[in-house]
């Protein structure tokens, strides 16, 4: 993949893609727009992840020109979702010349790339006003090259998409990817090419389905493979125990049926086949909500009317002794309703295990993410992903649009 290395930026006009997809507050100050203030960007560090690359190319003598899409406006404009905070904030954080253009593409933004001076930054209004980003119309894709000498793509979140601001633009332009792309790219190789052993992955969250790709190749390249979350119950259940209430489909049963099968027998361990751990205990509620009745099941026979909601204190001990033993962790979803504090002990645990873990630990997934921060652990991993769905399809070695781009010998 080519990188920063291997552009000369100086006094050169360079189009970026970053992945400014930041939340917003409602109640900003200012002048107050219909339906409420000015929003504010109540977390940036998205923001702050894009600065090693903006300053790198800064100090190099480039002129910038930023591209990101901010939610889902459907193609059409929506004030609500301009890149304006996103912009002041940039401004506070890089001290630079910091411009929010009236539009993604026209006249006026072409007058204003054109006025930079290097060093400045041209932030392009929220690339989803426009309707050919989603659809990858060669058209934007032309428009917006037509605005920088050179491409760099630092979204490794959006990597999956074939959007214009990702894939079309980098066929047009000399390309590489940023620092931020560049890490994740090498990290999430490294674990799956050549881990330090042994490799283990933790894979919990809400849907099978949406995973199953991930466990399978897991079994493939790791020594442990062990499951928590809503994801454990259609294992349990395909073992024969009964679930209760618990998230369970049909589908998800016939999938976790599956890898049971391509999973080593632990007292036989193959290569090329990792052992599959599933809980054996679990905390188990009435509902799902903090004032429900819960108590810890020891075993995974979930009565009636109840639903498994957290891993047990037993199967806590046992995942987070394979975790103190990994050479390589990689974790994805939480191991049970954290965000509800009867069902947050596993998903705690599990997080501190992963923390203090002597071995690289690698973490992907928004939920995972926003777990780590709930516990003040985000700074305690070595790794954690930008990406959500872009991870999680990079695991299972998709071939990721925004990445194959950036790979081979490019536009010249
Ligand atoms: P990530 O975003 O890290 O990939 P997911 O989106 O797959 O994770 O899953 C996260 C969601 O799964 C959380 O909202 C969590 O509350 C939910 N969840 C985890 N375990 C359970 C469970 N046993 N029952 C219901 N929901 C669960
Ligand atoms: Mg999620």
């Amino acid at each position: 993949m080519r990188s920063l290395d291997d552009l000369d930026v100086s006094g050169k006009r360079v189009l970026v893609r970053v992945d400014f997809n930041v939340p917003l507050a409602a109640e900003g100050e200012g002048e107050p727009q219909a339906g409420g203030g000015v929003p504010l960007v109540s977390d940036d560090t998205r923001i702050a992840a894009a600065l090693a690359t903006i300053e790198e190319l800064r100090a190099g003598g480039a002129r910038l020109v930023l591209v990101s899409h901010l939610g889902r406006p459907n193609g059409k404009r929506a004030a609500e979702l301009s890149l304006a905070p996103v912009a002041d904030r940039l401004r506070e954080l890089t001290g630079a010349k910091v411009t929010l253009a009236p539009a993604v593409i026209g006249d006026e933004v072409t007058a204003l790339a054109e006025e930079l001076e290097e060093g400045d930054i041209l932030v392009l209004e929220n690339v989803r006003f426009e309707p050919g980003e989603t659809s990858n119309d060669p058209e934007l894709a032309r428009a917006l090259a037509a605005l920088a000498d050179l491409y760099v793509d630092d979204a490794f979140g959006v990597a999956h998409r074939a959007h214009a601001s990702t894939e079309g633009i980098a066929h047009l332009l000399p390309s590489a990817a940023g620092r931020l792309l560049e890490r994740e790219v090498q990290t999430l190789t490294g674990i799956l090419e050549h881990p330090q052993h042994p490799l283990v992955a933790i894979v919990g969250g809400a849907k099978v389905a949406d995973k199953i790709a991930v466990i399978e190749r897991f079994l493939e390249v790791a020594d442990v493979v062990m499951i928590g979350g809503a994801m454990c119950f259609p294992f349990l259940c395909a073992q024969g125990h009964a679930v209760g209430k618990s998230l369970c489909d049909d589908e998800d049963v016939e999938h976790a049926r599956s890898a049971l099968l391509r999973a080593s027998d632990s007292h036989a361990p193959q290569p090329g086949r990792a052992r599959l751990l599933v809980p054996n205990d679990l905390v188990i509620g009435e509902r799902l909500a903090t004032d429900a009745a819960h108590r810890v099941l020891d075993g995974v026979e979930v009565p009636a009317g109840w639903m498994g909601l957290d891993i047990g204190p037993k199967t806590v001990q046992r995942y987070a002794s394979v975790i103190a033993s990994a050479g390589t962790v990689f974790w994805n979803g939480p191991m049970g309703a954290f965000e509800l504090e009867p069902f947050a002990a596993g998903t705690r645990a599990v997080a501190e295990a992963v923390a203090s873990a002597k071995g690289l630990t690698v973490v992907g997934g928004g939920d995972s993410a926003a777990a780590l921060a709930q516990f003040g652990l985000e700074g305690s991993v070595d790794h954690l992903s930008t990406g959500g769905g872009a991870t999680l399809e990079f695991v299972e070695g998709r071939v990721l649009p925004g990445v194959s781009a950036l790979q081979g010998a490019g536009v010249a």
